[in-house]
């Protein structure tokens, strides 16, 4: 049946009245009609003369004498009971009939909400379960029919660049008049705790919704709401699964709007259906992102990868497995692991399936070897795993399958040369050891054993100190060091290293050898250690050093006497020579002083002999303590030195006689038996010049002057001077 209040409906919804104004307007139009429907009954068929004024207008009109129909000054009829009763009676009814008439407008208003909210969540409900494209967008209109509001959108939460919790719109529906917000910037980065929404952050986050009307809310929040000509409004927040991902907000800009508990309700289930959906969204482009991961990882891997069903056949392969047998995909679609195992290790795939089936194992690594298309055979290193589904039933084996082959040819190669070398090493007399890059031993031969005593094991990590002492340590990091930075530097040392280091055995023998290092390097260039040989050298540097002990003693023998410990008269000679020779050269000065111990033999004779080498060993070093570093002194023979200045002129020269004549006179001398004994010296000064050009006038011309000195009393200087007499002494 046709509503007869349709048409008011319509008219109702244009204006956009509340279901409750509705109601009253209806009930007003409703009361107003069947008042006036009551009052004319009444008027016409129940009391046609119980309308008083009627009654007397008719009355006036036909009494009038002149035919003019006037009204009487006063109404002398009063108003009768019973219009009385029957106006309440009218009322009554009107207002009863109002009464249910309110009720039923507003039940059916109730019921079309209601009707109109079903209808909009089915079909809500099914744009987001079907999927279409862009499902939430195509959704929205849905939920603002069903709650008649200004503006329904979506904001969703994300971290900004800065790390903060912001919002920003993605998704908006309006309704007509209402202004859309979808492209307003200002919705595009809201951060909830700086830009005023830190109420709306703690509240959400807490499941809790954002209810009421704009004008009551904080100054920070109606900043942002007001410019969008908002009265109320309703925030939802959405749950991406265990996460709050955003809200829905239902805005209302013609007049604030109370939700009642049941819309609510209805609202809150709308948006646990959009987190569910954003959430399948998510789990499904994660998937989408992880199958794409897998579908690259699969194609462009280094390894040959299969995936074989529980059979053994080959359900998919990768390219480089293909590569590496010979065989195109659609090849291995019609292939089970069996047809390409070589006979020798055909059991191994199938024990590993079987076993896996069992439930014994679900992974598995080993070596096998492949019988290629073109009849190679290939080494490879497997790994395989079973993969279950979610009910743990199994599913399919996925096996990774990397060619080895040079690796095993390498180390058959290895095993027969190491085996070669180890026979020689073992045989060798040397001790043959080979450390890491680390300076740890990593190989001792036997006679290495044999040589220290220590086995691999004892010499543990790093150089070790009981077999190498510091001195030694030194020596072999001085080396190691020199060859890790040519390494470092690029231009790595690959020389030979020799060595002669001391080194200490378990039994504590000190023991020379002489180690030849080669440094090793791997296939990458990359260092690797050393390879030594050793050898017991210790007899050769003991005889080394017996050999250098006697040639430094002939060496003092042949330049120092033997008592003084001055240079002898030789090497006197010849040091004196060359400092003429400089002299010569460059003009320069040079003085000599000849000096005798004063009644040497007196001593001699009433001390002793070893007194008198006594008095002579203290006179030299007197001497030598005076002298300057650069001047060369020397026993001459008996008591008699020489002293040869370089740089010096003759009075220069008798100023260093003079001193060296008051320390002698001035020390004491303390002989063996306790006795202090004085000895004085007469000195003879001779300097380069014309009158003695060379080293044997100079000798001569120093001679005649001490002897000078010592006919002019002892104890005293006399430079020389021309014409000095030669005496029977030189
Ligand atoms: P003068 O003052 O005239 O030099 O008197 P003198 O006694 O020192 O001279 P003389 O040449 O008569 O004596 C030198 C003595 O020095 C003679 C010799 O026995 C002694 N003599 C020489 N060489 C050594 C020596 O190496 N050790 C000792 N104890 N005496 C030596
Ligand atoms: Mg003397
Ligand atoms: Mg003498």
């Amino acid at each position: 049946m046709k509503d007869p209040m349709l048409p008011l409906r319509r008219l109702a919804r244009r204006f956009r009245l509340s279901p409750r104004t509705r109601a009253v307007v209806s009930v007003g139009v409703f009361g107003v009609l069947i008042f006036s429907v009551l009052q004319l009954a009444l008027q016409f068929h129940v009391m046609p003369d119980a309308n008083p004024q009627l009654d007397r207008h008719l009355t006036q009109e036909t009494a009038a004498p002149d035919g003019q129909p006037q009204l009487a000054d006063t109404d002398t009829r009063p108003v009768g009971t019973s219009f009385i009763v029957w106006q309440i009676l009218i009322a009554f009814l009107t207002g009863t009939l109002s009464a249910l008439f309110y009720e039923r407008t507003r039940q059916r208003e109730k019921l079309a909400t209601r009707l109109r909210y079903e209808r909009n969540f089915a079909l809500f409900s099914n744009t987001l379960v079907l999927d279409r494209p862009d499902a939430i967008h195509h959704c929205l209109p849905y939920i603002l029919d069903a709650t008649q509001c200004s503006r329904v959108y979506i904001f969703q939460n994300y971290l900004d660049t800065d790390g903060r919790l912001a919002m920003r719109q993605t998704h908006e529906a309006c309704a007509e008049g209402a202004c859309s917000q979808l492209d307003n910037p200002a919705l595009q980065h809201i951060v909830y705790a700086e830009d005023g929404f830190a109420r709306w952050e703690y509240e959400l986050a807490r499941d809790h919704m954002i209810n009421g009307v704009v004008a009551t809310f904080p100054e920070s929040e109606r900043a942002v709401l007001e410019p969008q000509s908002i009265l109320s409004i309703l925030v939802i927040p959405i749950w991406v699964g265990k996460e709050w991902g955003g809200f829905v907000g239902y805005d209302e800009t013609r007049q604030a709007k109370q939700w009642s508990a049941d819309d609510l309700n209805l609202l809150r289930a709308a948006s646990q259906s959009l987190g569910m959906y954003l959430d399948r969204k998510q789990t499904e482009a994660a998937l989408k992102a992880s199958e794409e991961e897998f579908r690259i990882a699969f194609e462009h891997a280094n390894d040959g990868i299969c995936i074989v069903d529980l059979a053994g056949n080959f359900s998919r392969v990768n390219q480089r497995m293909c590569d590496l047998l010979g065989y195109s995909q659609t090849e291995f679609t019609t292939m089970s692991v069996h047809d390409i195992a070589h006979p020798g290790d055909k059991d191994l795939s199938g024990h590993f399936i079987e076993r896996s089936l069992a439930g014994t194992t679900t992974t598995g690594v080993f070596e096998k070897r492949y019988i290629c298309k073109d009849g190679r055979t290939i080494w490879g290193r497997v790994s395989s795993a079973l993969a279950h589904d979610q009910q743990g039933k199994p599913l399919h084996f996925i096996s990774h399958l990397q060619d080895i082959t040079p690796v095993k040819e390498l180390v058959d190669a290895l095993t027969t040369s190491e085996s070669r070398y180890r026979l020689l090493a073992d045989h060798a007399a040397d001790a043959i050891w080979t450390m890491d890059e680390h300076q740890n031993y990593t190989f001792v031969s036997p006679a290495f054993k044999r040589l220290y005593g220590y086995t691999l094991k004892e010499l543990g990590k790093g150089l070790p100190e009981k077999l190498i002492p510091a001195h030694s340590r030194q020596v072999i990091m001085g080396h190691v060091k020199k060859r890790l930075a040519s390494i470092r530097a690029g231009i790595p040392d690959r020389s030979a290293y020799r060595i002669e280091v001391e080194m200490q055995a378990k039994d504590g023998r000190r023991i020379w050898v002489e180690s030849i290092t080669t440094p090793v390097f791997d296939e990458q260039d990359h260092y690797r250690g050393v390879v030594g040989v050793s050898r017991d050298i210790t007899d050769r540097k003991r005889a080394e050093d017996a050999l250098k002990a006697g040639e430094e003693k002939m060496r003092l023998l042949a330049t120092l006497d033997d008592l003084t410990k001055l240079a002898n008269r030789r090497y006197f000679l010849e040091l004196v020579k060359r400092e003429l020779d400089r002299s010569h050269r460059y003009s320069h000065p040079f003085s000599l002083i000849m000096f005798d111990v004063d009644h040497f033999k007196h001593i001699n004779d009433t001390r002793g002999h070893d007194a008198g080498d006594g008095v002579l060993m203290a006179l030299s070093a007197t001497v030598t303590g005076t002298l300057r570093v650069a001047d060369l002194c020397g026993r001459f023979g008996g008591e008699e030195f020489v002293a040869g200045l370089p740089e010096t002129g003759l009075d220069e020269a008798l100023e260093v006689a003079e001193r060296l004549r008051v320390v002698v006179e001035n020390t004491e001398i303390e002989l063996d038996s306790g006795e202090l004994l004085r000895v004085t010296v007469s000195l003879g000064v001779a300097e380069l010049s014309d009158a003695s050009p060379d080293l044997t006038a100079l000798l001569k011309h120093a001679d005649l002057a001490m002897y000078a000195a010592k006919r002019n009393g002892r104890n005293r200087i006399e430079p020389y001077t021309p014409g000095m007499a030669l005496t029977e002494a030189f």
